[in-house]
C-alpha cells in the first residue's frame, strides 16, 4: 500500500494516522520526540528536529504522499519538499498562515473584515499603535505563536512594560474586537478541487485555550449562512487544497476572521462522533484525491478538551456515560495545560451536552459556568 508521510507526532498527526491506516495507507511520522502521539499508531518513525533537511528528505523517501500538522517547516525544508516531494498542498498556503501579519493581509485583502492591526518592531512602533486603536488591544508575535503563547493583552499604560517584553520578536497590534461569540468553520477541498465544508462550530476559550466547542453553533441560520461562505472564499481565493480551519469572532457588525489555521484543527475534533465524516478522514480524502464524504452533523454535540489537570477527574467519570467518547492521545505526563485528549459528548440537544458535561467534573470552576452562561 502507499504510505502517507506526516510532518510532526502530535495528536492531530495521530488522529490523521488513525484516518488513514483505516483507509489503508501505512503512516511515517517526523517529531522531534520519540514515541510522539503519531509515533506510537504509525510504521515508520523519524526522530529529528523539524527543520533537520536530512531527516525531511528520509521523510520523503518513505512515503508516496507528505503532509503536515506541524505549521512551521522552515523555508528550506517547505521548498525542498515542494520541489522534490509530492506535497498537494503546496507551500503558499503554509507560508501566508506562518506569519500573523501576512495571514491578515492576505483576508483583509480579500475584503473580510479583520481586526484592525499593524506590524509592531519596537516600542516607538507600539506607542504609535496604541495611539491609533485605543485600549484595549492585543499584542501577538508574528510567528510561533499557539493557545494564546506570545501574547499580551493591554488594558492600560501599566500593561506596556509586559508588552515590551515580546518585541525581542516582531509582533502585530490588534485591536480588541468585542465579540459575542467566537466560531469556526473548517473548510477541505481535494486535489481534484471538490471541496466540503463542516457544521458551523461555536468555540469557547478558557484562558486562551480551546476549553469546549458546541455543535450546532447558538447563532443564527443567517450568520451561519455567512460564516460558511466566508471560509468558502477563502477556500477558492487562497487556492486551499487540504484542510483550512477558520476562526472567527462574531459581533454585532458581523463576522471577523481571527486567524488560519491550514490542517484539521482543534475545534473539528467533534466531527469524529458526532458526523457522517470525520475532519481527519476528510483530510486524508481531499489528499489521496478520493471523493470527500459527507459531513452532516448526527446528534448535537460538546467537544470538551482534557488538559492535564483534568485528566484524573475525567477518567473517574467518562466510563458511566454511554454517550461520552474518549479519546487520549497517548502522552505520558499530564502536565498543568497540556492537551491530554477530549470527550465528545453526543445529546438530544445542547444544553443536556452541557449537563454532562457538568457531571464529568471538567466543570467545577464556577467562572466556567459563567462563560457558558
Ligand atoms: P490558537 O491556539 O487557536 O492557535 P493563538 O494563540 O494563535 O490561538 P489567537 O487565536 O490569536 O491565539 O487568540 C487566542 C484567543 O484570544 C482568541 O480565541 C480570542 O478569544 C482572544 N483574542 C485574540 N485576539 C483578539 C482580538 N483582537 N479581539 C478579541 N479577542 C481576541
Ligand atoms: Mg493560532
Ligand atoms: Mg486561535
Amino acid at each position: 500500500g502507499q504510505t502517507i508521510g506526516i510532518v510532526g507526532g502530535g495528536q492531530l498527526g495521530r488522529m490523521m494516522a488513525l484516518a488513514a491506516r483505516e483507509m489503508g495507507y501505512r503512516i511515517a511520522v517526523l517529531d522531534p520526540t520519540p514515541d510522539s502521539p503519531c509515533a506510537q499508531v504509525a510504521d515508520v518513525e523519524i526522530v529529528a528536529a523539524y527543520n533537520d533537511l536530512s531527516a525531511i528528505q528520509r521523510l520523503a523517501e518513505a512515503s508516496d504522499v507528505v503532509t503536515y500538522e506541524f505549521e512551521n517547516i522552515d523555508y528550506e525544508c517547505l521548498t525542498w519538499l515542494e520541489e522534490h516531494a509530492y506535497l498537494p498542498q503546496g507551500s503558499r498556503l503554509l507560508r501566508v498562515t506562518q506569519n500573523r501579519f501576512t495571514e491578515k493581509s492576505a483576508v483583509a485583502e480579500l475584503g473580510i473584515p479583520v481586526a484592525p492591526y499593524i506590524l509592531v518592531r519596537d516600542a516607538e512602533e507600539l506607542e504609535r499603535g496604541l495611539q491609533q486603536f485605543g485600549y484595549p488591544c492585543v499584542l501577538k508575535t508574528t510567528t510561533g505563536g499557539y493557545d494564546g503563547k506570545g501574547q499580551v493583552v493591554l488594558r492600560a499604560d501599566a500593561d506596556i512594560a509586559q508588552a515590551e517584553a515580546l518585541l525581542a520578536n516582531e509582533c502585530i497590534l490588534e485591536q480588541w474586537i468585542p465579540f459575542t461569540k467566537e466560531i469556526s468553520v473548517i473548510v477541505v477541498r481535494s486535489v481534484s478541487g471538490e471541496v466540503q465544508t463542516f457544521p458551523v462550530a461555536e468555540n469557547i476559550h478558557v484562558h486562551n485555550i480551546l476549553h469546549e466547542t458546541i455543535v450546532p453553533a447558538r447563532v443564527s441560520a443567517d450568520l451561519e449562512r455567512q460564516a460558511v461562505e466566508c471560509a468558502m472564499k477563502l477556500a477558492r481565493e487562497l487556492e486551499l487544497v487540504g484542510t483550512l480551519a477558520v476562526e472567527m469572532f462574531v459581533t454585532e457588525h458581523g463576522i471577523y476572521v481571527n486567524e488560519l489555521a491550514p490542517r484539521p484543527h482543534n475545534s473539528g475534533h467533534y466531527t469524529m462522533d458526532a458526523c457522517e465524516t470525520s475532519q481527519f478522514q476528510q483530510h486524508i480524502r481531499a489528499m489521496c484525491n478520493w471523493p470527500l464524504g459527507r459531513t452532516t452533523l448526527h446528534k448535537p454535540v460538546v467537544m470538551v478538551n482534557i488538559l492535564g489537570e483534568h485528566i484524573e477527574g475525567v477518567l473517574n467519570h467518562v466510563h458511566d456515560f454511554a454517550d461520552c467518547k474518549l479519546h487520549l492521545y497517548g502522552k505520558q505526563e499530564a502536565k498543568h495545560k497540556r492537551k491530554m485528549g477530549h470527550v465528545n459528548i453526543l445529546a438530544a440537544d445542547t444544553e443536556q451536552a452541557l449537563e454532562k458535561a457538568r457531571q464529568l467534573g471538567i466543570w467545577d470552576d464556577e467562572k466556567l459556568l459563567e462563560v457558558v452562561k
